[in-house]
Parts: structure tokens; C-alpha cells; sequence
């Protein structure tokens, strides 16, 4: 079994400077070093080393470049307040990355080597975690085909990595509640399909949609289904709406990310006494919900922005405020107990943190 410590170490001889902690934004910098192991059938999992960042050699015929053999992870390295650095469910990320990989025909890396190379990595690049409990390290796994031919089928050749990115807040807005399109031209999943996974190829898939959200104005997109009548999620986050006296969240149907935030929101809420329910929620009640005033909130959940109350939902058709434009206390509470737990000023009683 791979250890953190066993993990050879070539070190970066030129370190970069730092980045000011108020200029970081999301995913501009990355960290001294990465993380790479690879695979082949003779050799099973080999060779997991921390290197130097740096620039791949791959061959022009990789699968990856050809077929779209890819798929990630996001997740984050923070710093409690003790000044301890810790990771949040690395285990869920790994499932994930595991249950993706067998839908797109690749040999997912086992969970010592996803785990302990993430360990062994933020505990190299720690200097780079910002003492500003707004920041964090955000970590970006990927698993990608590097066999080189030209036939369609899966690749046998797979290379995991791990590259680190110091983040601020995910928008530049702060908790700010952000304006959203609704799509209703293009889809990002259809049943069947990648929609459950944190396949590369969802995010080509989407940025259409996105560059053209961001001309009306909108931080991202709201997906519907393939009818265009039910809500699925945000282009990197899960969402929820509170009804009067039901929060409702977007069953898992296989087109949707199960994302780790939206589950650990669920587990907070069923903690608490407030009934969260899975199911289907189409637009129509949505929109009804904002004209007769029984929709109080909406807010989006993932790693990168953590909990994002939508503001407005904005589409050709419609243009609405949701609670006014501003955060809810369900939103607002849910943020701050989340956040505490990952900062270690709350118990975590459902083991989440893990301490590199
Ligand atoms: C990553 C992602 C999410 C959120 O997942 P988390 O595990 O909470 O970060 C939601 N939807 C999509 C499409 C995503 O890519």
C-alpha cells in the first residue's frame, strides 16, 4: 500500500512567487509540484512520483486528444484554525472518480494511490495554502488515456495526476447571491449518457451555453432535461430550492453530478430536523413558486463556490428574483456550518475531515 511519506519526491529546484492571497480568484495559479502515476496492463498501477510542475510529453496519438478519455475531480486542502492543513471526504471524490472511470472503459487508480498521492502532494506545495481562512488549495485529480493508436476502443494506457491551484472565493462577488440562465436550447445530459460523471468531454459540452449566459449577464448555467421541463443543476453545482416547508433538491437519475457538497448539505439538513426531499422539480413549479411567493430560496452547491444563493433566474422568456435578490438564512446557515466544519470550529461528527 502506498504511503504520503513513500511517495518519491523530486523536488522543484525554481519555485514561483506566491500570488498576493486578493489576487488569487479561481484556477489562475498552480502550485510548484504535481502528482503522476501511471498505468499499463503488464505494470498495473507504477511509478507514482511527485515532480516539478511541468508540461507533459505525450504522444500525438494519446487517446485523451482523440476520444475524449478524460475525467477529474475538484476538491480542497484547507487550513483549520488550529493551523492543521486537512481535505474534506477525499474518500467521496475517490468513489466518484472510480465509479466515472468504469463508464468511461478506464482503469480508475485505487484508493490508496488517489488518496495518499494527494496527501503526499499538498503536504509538498503547503507553502502554497494561504493562512486567509477565505482560501483554500483547491486540488484537481485527473485521469486521462495516453496510449497511442488510432482505433476506437479504451485505452490501456491511463496516467492519474494531481495538480494544486490556491483559490479565493469562487466568485469574485464574495456569497453574493448570482444571477442565472436558464437553458432551454442546449442540454449537457441526456439519460444514459456522462451526466454523472466529472467526464471532460460535460464541460466542452457546456461552454456554449456558457459563453452565452455570460453576454446576459449570468455567473452560469441552470440545466434542464432532456424535455426541457425538469431542473437538473448548475454547470458546477447542484441546487436546491426551499419551499415553504419542503427543501427540495434534484433526485440523482444518472444525468446529474452527485456532488459531494449537495450531499454533505443533505446529511446537515436531515441532522437538523428540516426534511430535505429528492425528486423531481420541474420549472413550471419553480416559476409558479416565485409568482405566489411559496418559493422562499434557491442556492447552488460544490466545492468550488461551496453554497451560492441564485438570485434571479433569467431566460429569454422570464426574468425573476428569487427572495428578493438576496441570501437566505437557509443558505446562510448552511454555508456557515459547512465552512466551520471544514475550518474545525464546529465537531465534525460525520468524519469528513481528513488530516494530511
Ligand atoms: C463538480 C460538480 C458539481 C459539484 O460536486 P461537488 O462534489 O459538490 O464539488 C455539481 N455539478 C457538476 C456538473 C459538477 O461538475
Amino acid at each position: 500500500m502506498l504511503t504520503a511519506a513513500g511517495v518519491p519526491v523530486q523536488k522543484n529546484n525554481s519555485p514561483r512567487m506566491k500570488p498576493d492571497p486578493k489576487e488569487l480568484g479561481f484556477g489562475r495559479f498552480f502550485t510548484d509540484h504535481m502528482f503522476v502515476c501511471k498505468y499499463n496492463p503488464e505494470k498495473g498501477w507504477h511509478d507514482a512520483k511527485i515532480t516539478p510542475y511541468q508540461p507533459f510529453q505525450m504522444d500525438p496519438g494519446a487517446s485523451v486528444l482523440h476520444y475524449g478519455q478524460a475525467l477529474f475531480e475538484g476538491m480542497k486542502a484547507f487550513k483549520n484554525q488550529k493551523g492543521e492543513c486537512v481535505l474534506f471526504r477525499p474518500d467521496y471524490n475517490w468513489q466518484r472518480m472510480k465509479d466515472g472511470a468504469e463508464r468511461l472503459c478506464m482503469e480508475a487508480p485505487p484508493k490508496d494511490i488517489f488518496i495518499e498521492g494527494i496527501k503526499a502532494l499538498v503536504k509538498a506545495d503547503l507553502d502554497w495554502l494561504p493562512e486567509d481562512p477565505n482560501c483554500s488549495l483547491y486540488i484537481r485529480p485527473t485521469l486521462i488515456g495516453t496510449e497511442a493508436f488510432l482505433g476506437v476502443r479504451p485505452a490501456n494506457e491511463i496516467t492519474f495526476f494531481v495538480i494544486l491551484s490556491p483559490v479565493g472565493s469562487y466568485y469574485s462577488t464574495g456569497i453574493e447571491p448570482v444571477k442565472i440562465w436558464v437553458e432551454q436550447k442546449y442540454l449537457r445530459a441526456a439519460p444514459g449518457g456522462l451526466g454523472s460523471t466529472k467526464a471532460a468531454a460535460n464541460y466542452a459540452g457546456s461552454l456554449k451555453a456558457a459563453l452565452e449566459a455570460k453576454k446576459k449577464n449570468c455567473a452560469q448555467v441552470l440545466w434542464l432535461d432532456v424535455e426541457r421541463q425538469h431542473i437538473e443543476e448548475v454547470g458546477t453545482m447542484n441546487v436546491f430550492f426551499v419551499f415553504d416547508n419542503e427543501i427540495v433538491t434534484p433526485k440523482l437519475d444518472g444525468t446529474i453530478l452527485a456532488g459531494g457538497t449537495r450531499d454533505s448539505l443533505i446529511q446537515l439538513l436531515n441532522r437538523s430536523g428540516r426534511k430535505v426531499t429528492e425528486r423531481k422539480v420541474t420549472l413550471k413549479e419553480v416559476m409558479e413558486g416565485v409568482r405566489n411567493g411559496h418559493l422562499k430560496e434557491a442556492f447552488g452547491a460544490g466545492t468550488a463556490a461551496v453554497v451560492t444563493p441564485v438570485g434571479e433566474l433569467i431566460s429569454d422568456d422570464f426574468n425573476v428574483k428569487i427572495n428578493d435578490g438576496r441570501i437566505g438564512p437557509v443558505a446562510q446557515g448552511l454555508y456557515d456550518e459547512l465552512t466551520d466544519i471544514q475550518r474545525g470550529l464546529r465537531p465534525d461528527t460525520f468524519h469528513w475531515i481528513v488530516k494530511v
